[in-house]
């Protein structure tokens, strides 16, 4: 389906248009004395755009919800003090309404509300014929076409001055990131709308502070325009989100330390296409894992088998003649014959411990 979105570019008087945008604040806004000291050392830093949820999505009910509506004088107060432009995170149409009264310079959509269509829409319609600046996180699930969708329904609405975040994926079981980046779904995202302003959201993706420098160069390498940190005065205090916030002084360290290579198209394309080969690397070493799986379930069959029958685990013959016909049909296919000899050994090692280990179950 083809996309027409009626975009003004993603900027701001007063605000330096320079890569990468900047947005920093706390996780949560938890009291009124975190959330202006806070916004002081990052103003001090060079931060103009403050962000600080005042409704947080937890996965879990029985923890810090946010401190809702009463955190709204402070985001105002952070505005006519310092004069920075404030966002907050918006998921329903009350908290569209609470938000503008107070003055809210930008509104975000979290991921769990992209993901919602019904979600979208409502505050799509509450948004309607109002001027405020959008900001779409991607849905928790890797889905371009949702994230399209959410801002089709904003633009919409009217709303002109859009922009992304990409903030990672939710996946099952153990990962190294909290939320995986799939970097090609953002890509994906530009491809399709190039004139579109994305943030990458490091915290969300790593979920732990020590990552956030590796994933930050990242985003800047593969060229998308501004970063969206987590930055409380006392991180490990902090109310949500503890493991990945940062000092407003380890925030701008970690800035000094950027490298900002020219943003020239090709170096973009050439790191778009790196980063698309990369993702089909890993599809394929999905498949490996997969099939290596399967393999040790047939060996563990047959050790059942031979604990049946009483027979012996390694039979030599047959491991003889399996490697000479795997380096056969390898050989074949380009690969040396050096290779197949320790990659072969290797699983073979790992099918016997998986045929010892059912043999003495
Ligand atoms: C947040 O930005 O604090 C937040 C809740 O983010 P996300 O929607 O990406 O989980
Ligand atoms: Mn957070």
């Amino acid at each position: 389906m083809s996309i027409s979105l009626d975009l003004e570019k993603f900027e701001f008087d007063g605000v330096p248009k320079q890569r990468p945008l900047m947005m920093a604040g706390p996780c949560s806004a938890e009291t009124e004395q975190q959330v202006m000291e806070t916004a002081r050392q990052l103003k001090a830093k060079g931060i103009h755009i403050y962000r600080a949820g005042i409704w947080k999505p937890r996965t879990r009910p029985n923890t810090f919800e946010g401190v809702g509506k009463e955190g709204l004088p402070w985001l105002r107060k952070v505005k006519e003090e310092l004069g920075m432009l404030t966002a907050t995170e918006v998921a329903n149409v009350s908290h569209v309404f609470e938000a503008l009264k107070y003055g809210v310079d930008i509104l975000w959509l979290g991921a769990r509300t992209t993901a919602n269509p019904f979600a979208v829409q409502e505050i799509a319609d509450a948004l309607n014929g109002v001027d405020i600046p959008v900001l779409i996180k991607n849905p928790v699930n890797p889905d371009v076409e949702l994230w399209i969708g959410a801002f089709e329904r904003i633009n919409q609405a009217g709303i002109k001055k859009l922009a992304a975040i990409h903030r990672g994926f939710s996946t099952y079981g153990k990962s190294f990131y909290r939320n995986d980046p799939q970097w090609q779904l953002p890509i994906e995202l530009k491809r399709r709308i190039p004139q579109l302003t994305i943030l990458t959201d490091p915290s969300h993706i790593c979920g732990d502070r020590d990552l956030l420098f590796e994933i930050s160069q990242k985003a800047m390498d593969l060229n998308f325009d501004g970063l969206i940190i987590e930055s409380h005065i006392t991180p490990d205090k902090a109310l949500s989100d503890a493991a990945q916030q940062i000092t407003p002084d380890a925030l701008e360290l970690m800035l000094k330390k950027l490298v900002l290579r020219k943003a020239d198209i090709n170096s973009a394309v050439i790191m778009h296409s790196l980063e698309e080969l990369r993702h089909q690397i890993d599809k394929f070493d999905d498949k490996l894992i997969d099939i290596l799986e399967q393999r040790m379930k047939i060996a563990e069959r047959i050790g059942k088998y031979k604990k049946k029958n009483n027979i012996t685990i390694l039979q030599s013959s047959r491991w003889d003649e399996l490697l000479h016909q795997r380096i056969s049909s390898a050989e074949k296919k380009g690969l040396s014959e050096d290779f197949i000899i320790k990659v072969f050994r290797a699983i073979h090692q790992e099918s016997i411990n998986h045929q010892t280990k059912v043999m003495n179950e």
